[in-house]
């Protein structure tokens, strides 16, 4: 099984996946990661952002691995731990900007798929990103778009990363969508993906909403 859970930044997409892989006994996939760690090693190797073709190189270059254990999340880059360094405002910052260089999204997409094919095998994954729905995973089972109002997203932010101005909060929010919005198509509902609103519902509701569809998606006895 595949749940793919797309939506802007702040959404809570990544806390409502891990929440509902961990709540069905599924793995967790956190694609966002795969670009912040091509970004983090970009950034590391003096790279000019750029320059795409050498971005790319990069990206086809990195040995990179992710857990998909939702009760155990690490990200290695080239042999370094970088679970916390991608997280960093000065990789938020400029992650778009890799993210938006078609060659560095061949690669990953093509690295995600080969993660969820391995998925499998333990009865199914959820994958949470921009794009699964509609390129990474167009067979998933179940499709969800988790949307919030920008008011409740850039809070959400704030309270999660702490430390943040207004401005570098809506740049990491606003701007950052935007710039998104320019390859992936995560503002209105692909064909077939029901849309959850989570701006008045707590997260173990959110959780409760998307485990419940996923139990209609594949009822009892009939995961295989
Ligand atoms: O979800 P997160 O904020 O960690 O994602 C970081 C960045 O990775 C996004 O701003 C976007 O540029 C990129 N991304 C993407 N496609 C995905 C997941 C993330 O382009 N499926």
């Amino acid at each position: 099984m595949i749940i793919a859970v797309d939506g802007p930044s702040g959404s809570g997409k990544s806390s409502t996946a891990r929440g509902v892989a961990t709540r069905l006994g599924l793995r967790f996939l956190d694609t966002g990661a795969t670009y912040r760690a091509v970004t983090w090693s970009a950034v590391e190797h003096g790279l000019d952002l750029d320059d795409t073709a050498a971005v790319a190189q990069r990206a086809r270059d990195l040995r990179l691995e992710i857990s998909t254990d939702p009760g155990h999340q690490f990200v290695i880059a080239d042999g370094a731990d970088v679970t916390a360094a991608i997280r960093e405002p000065r990789i938020s910052e400029v992650v778009s900007k890799i993210a938006t260089n078609l060659d560095v999204r061949k690669e990953l997409i093509r690295r995600q798929r080969s993660i969820i094919d391995n998925a499998q095998p333990s009865g199914g994954i959820v994958v949470e990103g921009r794009d699964i729905a509609t390129v990474v995973a167009t067979d998933a089972e179940l499709k969800v778009l988790l949307t919030a109002d920008q008011e409740a997203r850039m809070a959400r932010r704030g309270a999660q990363v702490g430390s943040l101005t207004a401005e570098q909060l809506r740049d990491q929010i606003v701007r950052r969508d935007a710039d998104d919005s320019t390859v992936s198509e995560f503002q209105v509902a692909s064909d077939g993906a029901v849309t959850v609103d989570s701006t008045y519902l707590t997260l173990e509701e959110v959780i409760d909403v998307i485990s419940r569809l996923a139990k209609e998606a594949v009822p009892q006895g009939q995961e295989s």
